[in-house]
């Protein structure tokens, strides 16, 4: 398949009918703004927080400005974002007042020793972040709290950037309503996202379900091993079926740029944006979509 190429979803969930045009628009969009930054000869990384942010940015998603409140009433945010090539990643977990977790994470991976930032000392980083200059302030506290979906809906993306280098992130507010300080999969490396100089994956769903079979990981190994994203993808699933009550899915990519993806909930909306092609999207992906086939 031709490079770069962008995948981004927006969680394993069920949608109410009536947001589902906003959803697509939102994932269209998200994977259509990497692009541009692939298109310009941007990198992978570059690109994944592009994606990441304008999905934050909308208030669609239980992530950045849709961020749902934990048990207590307030949000804490999760983000992940790791190059594949490099095999670092930067992650922040139960992060408070801050409405784009991803350019943090992407701070810890870019600027500190470090791959995993929590609560207090995530925040003070993003403190420094700003101050440093290297984003911009985000209007904080304006998240609004507009449920779409029937419980969680996380966004995610992987993409692989003209030179062949290798992304994979996600970002998250949880589960509505979860333990204050429960940390899912999607801050977690291997479990919610995983990239390596082979393939990257990035998982969405019942995180508690995630974790047990480190499914970013897996769905990543299967690809090292020899099978292409769509049968990685499928095994993936079914072993997310054998040993767990699953509800999740994941999107996976390989460094020439082929996609498989799986997922066991009534929705997973997805958009495929190759360069030079029509951006594919759907609330129920196939890939590869059978009138292509
Ligand atoms: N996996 C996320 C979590 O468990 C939720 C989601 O993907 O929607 O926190």
């Amino acid at each position: 398949m031709p490079l770069p190429v962008i995948v981004v979803h927006g969680g394993a969930t069920k949608y109410r009918e009536e947001h589902i045009p906003a959803i697509i628009h939102a994932v269209e969009h998200s994977a259509e703004t990497g692009l541009k930054v692939l298109d310009k000869g941007g990198s992978a990384i570059a690109a994944a927080e592009a994606a990441i942010w304008a999905l934050e940015e909308t208030d669609l998603f239980t992530a950045g400005r849709g961020a749902r409140p934990n048990r207590d009433g307030y949000v804490e945010l999760n983000a992940m974002i790791m190059d594949g090539n490099k095999l670092e990643s930067g992650a922040v977990i139960a992060v408070q007042d801050v409405v784009h977790p991803i350019s943090l994470a992407r701070y810890v991976l870019e600027r500190t020793p470090n791959y995993q930032v929590a609560g207090l000392g995530a925040k003070k980083l993003y403190d420094e972040m700003i101050e440093s200059g290297y984003r911009m302030e985000s209007s904080p506290g304006e998240t609004k709290n507009t449920p779409m979906g029937e419980g969680h809906d996380t966004v995610g993306c992987v993409v692989v950037d003209s030179h062949s280098r290798i992304a994979s992130a996600s970002s998250t507010s949880g589960w509505p309503g979860q333990l204050p300080g429960r940390v899912g999969d999607s801050p977690i490396i291997g479990a919610g996202v995983y990239a390596n100089e082979v393939a990257a994956a990035s998982c969405t769903g019942r995180g508690e379900q995630i974790l047990r079979i480190v499914m970013g990981r897996m769905a990543v190994l299967y690809v090292e091993e020899g099978l292409g994203p769509k049968e990685a993808s499928a095994k993936t699933m079914r072993l997310l079926k054998e040993k767990t009550s699953g509800e999740a899915g994941l999107i996976l990519v390989d460094k020439k740029g082929n996609v498989g993806l799986g997922f066991d909930t009534p929705h997973m909306p997805v958009a495929v944006a190759y360069s030079g092609q029509d951006t594919y999207s759907s609330m129920t992906p196939e890939w590869p979509p059978s009138y292509r086939t």
